[in-house]
């Protein structure tokens, strides 16, 4: 009762407080000032969708549809149809980026690593149609984060 009643006069719970707030205060930060620095990431890190293409800017997706099977989602739909010259494409590659669980067996189900998770974890939107990625946009995103993609399926590439 008596040390309970000193320790209340001294303020000891607050002289505590300040203590652990000093001891902190000179160790090293363990937060990060995002969006200026940012943590290592995985070759393996799953995130925003891409469509990718040959360096001769040919698309890589021969429109097998194993990713459209393997979804568990069922968030890609896949229309193709051959082209003039014999080849097979897709004419529709559609994403819903709602229902992807981010799961990658997608990727993983492609043979021609043509659809591939990349690094971007910045593509948030206003509005839900804004996440259904139609196959443009997802060819934009292959374009764009191609150099980092491609050093990612590399860097991975002995443990596949
Ligand atoms: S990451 Fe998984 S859920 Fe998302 S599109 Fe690919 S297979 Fe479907
Ligand atoms: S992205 Fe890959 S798995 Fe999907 S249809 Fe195209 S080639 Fe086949």
């Amino acid at each position: 009762m008596i040390a309970h009643w000193i320790k209340s006069f001294f303020l000891w719970e607050i002289l505590k407080g300040h203590a652990l707030t000093l001891k902190y205060l000179f160790k090293a930060k363990a937060t990060i000032n995002y969006p200026y620095e940012r943590t290592p990431m995985s070759p393996r890190f799953r995130g925003e969708h891409a469509l990718r293409r040959y360096p001769n800017g040919e698309e890589r997706c021969i429109a097998c549809k194993l990713c459209e099977a393997v979804c568990p989602a069922q968030a890609i739909t896949i229309e193709a149809e051959p082209r003039d010259d014999g080849s097979r494409r897709t004419t529709r590659y559609d994403i819903d980026m709602t229902k992807c669980i981010y799961c990658g067996l997608c990727q993983e189900a492609c043979p021609v690593d043509a659809i591939v998770e990349g690094p971007n974890i910045e593509f948030a939107t206003e509005t839900r149609e804004e996440l259904i990625y139609d196959k443009a946009k997802l060819l934009d995103n292959g374009d764009r984060w191609e150099r980092v993609l491609a050093a990612n399926l590399a860097a991975d590439a002995p443990y596949r």
